[in-house]
């Protein structure tokens, strides 16, 4: 943690330390910050600060559903946004800046037979290899602030139907009607769907999904990210400096209600 990073300084002392940023995020290393603080018009529907993800549960590290990424980061998804939002699209975020522990629990989990997960996002994939087949990277761009997984979702948009843990949604590459609720774009499967029909060209996916996916992967390369072929909502911006892989803890921000 750095010097920056203890909100129980008095804020005289931070500003004579040259750390005083925006209110919200001086609990945050130096170079994050909240997506909030930069671009509060995009969707946020962090799936692992709660149980709708592959894991079945809460993921270790996520205490607070916040986007967190490297300021050059959230500048550039601001102009993404400002570009999707004159064709009425938003984007809606995932996931960004990962904890590393939180990469070290999908590893566990990997291989651990005794927790099974939620079988609908792997429908056809064998649990145990997840890893081996690039889906799950134990050196992930997402730990160092640099990645963002994410979708688009027609404005004004649609309330988030609430996640029913008793629900049996369908599989993530079965139709957009039969998953768990999400007030995105049908992508031709939903987010986090390790399978095949989420690689961006799949050609198992046409029509308006595959133009989607298409769209995303355009606006999202002119401003500075790379796709990831695998996966159409997985992006991480090149830059010469990626920096470290970090470990703090998503809380909500200090002062926020
Ligand atoms: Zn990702």
């Amino acid at each position: 943690m750095s010097r920056c990073s203890r909100g129980t300084w008095a804020l005289a002392v931070l500003f004579a330390l040259g750390c005083a940023g925006p209110a919200l995020g001086t609990q945050l290393p130096a170079g994050f910050v909240y997506l909030r603080e930069v671009a509060p018009d995009i969707l946020q529907d962090m799936r692992y600060a709660g149980p709708d993800n592959f894991t079945g549960r809460k993921v270790p590290g996520y205490d607070a559903p916040q986007c967190i990424l490297r300021r050059e980061v959230a500048e550039a998804l601001k102009r993404v946004q400002a570009e999707l939002r004159e064709q009425s699209l938003s984007l809606k975020l995932y996931d960004c800046y990962r904890p590393a522990r939180a990469t070290r629990a999908f590893l566990k989990w990997i291989g651990d037979e005794a927790a099974p997960g939620s079988k609908r996002y792997f429908p056809r994939t064998d649990k145990a290899t997840l890893h081996m087949q690039g889906y799950i990277s134990p050196n992930s761009a997402h730990s160092r602030g640099i990645a963002v997984d994410l979708t688009l979702v027609r404005l004004p948009a649609a309330d988030l139907p609430a996640f029913d843990r008793s629900a049996r949604y369908g599989a993530c590459n079965g139709p957009a009607g039969d998953r768990a609720p999400d007030n995105s774009l049908d992508m031709g499967t939903g987010f986090d769907c390790f399978d095949v029909m989420s690689q961006t060209e799949s050609p198992a996916v046409g029509g308006e999904p595959r133009d989607r996916r298409r769209l995303l992967r355009t606006v999202m390369r002119k401003y500075g990210f790379e796709s990831y072929w695998r996966e159409w909502w997985h992006f991480s911006f090149a830059t010469p400096t990626p920096g470290p892989a970090r470990d703090f803890a998503i809380e909500a921000p200090r002062g926020a209600p």
